[in-house]
């Protein structure tokens, strides 16, 4: 069998869901699992009622939930007729009235918990696989729609719950593996799931990447589909840098390390699964799907690497701060580095990038969340300062390891573009290099890079 996840733009209207169905038809002798997102933009506009209305205004919410349901009945009622639609129909206007149930009910207390919000952002995946799964029925692929929370078993840790993997590898043999053995299509939803005693979660935005990639695991696909609105991994943003090309395979590795410093194609985690399974994952476009997207896949065939290639792809990520941590006491002493982490531990708050001198250790964050809280731990250690509105800029390529001259030519392009560099980090795998930057200089700086490393290749 394999997995199909549709993120939102493939899912977004009546054409993108006709164009996943000819999509899934091409593979339907794979024996696919078709994980949806919800249709683009809706996660924001349930999460931005649930706002309104905890700000107490119930009617601007309502208003939007209004919006919502004229949208997929507008994409229903393009996609079905008679029977089917009626029942669709029927099913949206439960769906939305449950929706509004909620906006009362946090209007009610004027409160609104992690558990409500995760409650409110599960209707979008609940509404366009319930459309998605009738329009495959009414057009001739026999489909079965899998509720995920039956599924997908978390932890109660809301908006970004953890997978428990045994259980959800039990529950999807138990539940989805009949159906495909009856040669059934399955849909399911991505992002949301639930706990054992069945209360709605998510497991964080973009999650849907990150269903798909378990699903595969626990079920043994032979391969895991992304497919998205660009040809595939490309060596850089195509926002940002128009021109920038297809990455034909990459490695496990290149393609995570991409992921977690800001290519928003792929959700940081996704990898994770399909590693320990060795199973490949193809980005794929789902508005061009001769295009042959990207292969990611655990060891890189020797036929299939490009010779004399140094780097793969740059990406960033913005919104990130700078801790300085100084200390020249203690700096140097045992245990002061695993004191310095202990305090992230504590606050559960992840690392991106560190950097250590003699007298002080540099790292970022990329929220700020619990800031606040961490700086007056750290400030007992030493002396603290922060840089705000930084951005990193991640340049990955198993070509690194060998190339000799690379951080020369990184550096070289940098200066020569005027963009300061604020710190500077090399992986341990040395297939990436990590450079933090002014939030503002990013585009200058991923530009530049681009044209360095690939400015001639046309
Ligand atoms: P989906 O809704 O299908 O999950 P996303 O919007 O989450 O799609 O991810 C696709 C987007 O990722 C693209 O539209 C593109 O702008 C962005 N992106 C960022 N970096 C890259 C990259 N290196 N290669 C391809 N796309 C990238
Ligand atoms: N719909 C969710 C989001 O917008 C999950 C996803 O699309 O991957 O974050
Ligand atoms: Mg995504």
């Amino acid at each position: 069998m394999i997995v199909m996840k549709f993120g939102g733009t493939s899912v977004e209207d009546a054409v993108a869901i006709r164009r996943l169905i000819e999509i899934v038809k091409r593979e339907r002798h794979r024996q696919p699992l078709v994980v949806v997102s919800a249709c683009a933009g809706v996660t924001n506009e349930l999460l931005r009622a649930a706002q309104t209305v905890r700000g107490g205004d119930k009617s601007k919410a309502l208003q939007t939930l209004k919006g919502i349901k004229a949208r997929h009945k507008q994409i229903a009622s393009d996609l079905l007729s008679g029977d089917l639609l009626n029942s669709v129909n029927d099913k949206i206007d439960e769906l939305i009235q449950e929706l509004q149930n909620f906006v009362q009910g946090v209007y009610l207390l004027g409160e609104l918990t992690p558990r409500s919000i995760d409650s409110f952002a599960s209707f979008g995946e609940q509404l366009s696989s319930l459309i998605i799964h009738a329009a495959m029925n009414h057009n001739g692929l026999d489909a079965e729609l899998v509720d995920a929370r039956n599924v997908m078993q978390t932890d109660n840790a809301f908006a970004s719950a953890l997978p428990k993997m045994e259980l959800v590898t039990e529950k999807a043999k138990e539940i989805i593996l009949p159906h495909i053995a009856s040669n059934k299509v399955v849909v399911t939803q991505g992002f949301i799931g639930a706990t054992e005693d069945g209360i709605t979660t998510t497991i964080g935005r973009g999650g849907s990447d990150l269903s798909a990639s378990i699903f595969g695991s626990v079920l043994d696909a032979e391969e895991i589909q992304i497919w998205t609105d660009v040809d595939g991994m490309m060596s850089a943003d195509p926002r940002i840098i128009p021109e920038a090309h297809l990455i034909d395979v990459m490695s496990f590795a290149e393609a995570s390390e991409l992921a977690y410093f800001g290519a928003k194609v792929l959700h940081p985690r996704t990898i994770l699964p399909a590693v320990e399974k060795k199973i490949p994952v193809r980005v794929l476009n789902s508005k061009s799907p001769e295009v042959r997207g990207t292969l990611i896949v655990y060891d890189i065939p020797k036929e299939m690497s490009a010779s004399g290639e140094v780097i793969k792809s740059i990406a960033f990520k913005k919104g990130i701060t700078v801790i300085n941590v100084n200390s020249s006491r203690m700096l140097m002493a045992h245990g002061f580095l695993a004191k310095l982490f202990s305090i992230f531990e504590e606050f559960q708050k992840s690392v991106d990038v560190v950097a250590t001198s003699e007298v002080s250790v540099s790292l970022t964050v990329d929220s700020e969340e619990q800031l606040q809280e961490i700086l007056l731990e750290l400030q007992k250690i030493g002396d603290v300062q922060i840089k705000q509105q930084k951005a990193i800029v991640c340049v990955v390529g198993e070509g690194m390891r060998n190339a000799k001259g690379t951080g020369a030519r990184i550096f070289g392009a940098l200066g020569k573009a005027e963009v300061n560099i604020e710190m500077v980090s090399e992986g341990a795998s040395e297939i990436n290099l990590t450079l933090v930057v002014d939030e503002h200089d990013v585009a200058k700086a991923v530009r530049s890079l681009h044209d360095e490393f690939f400015g001639n290749r046309n």
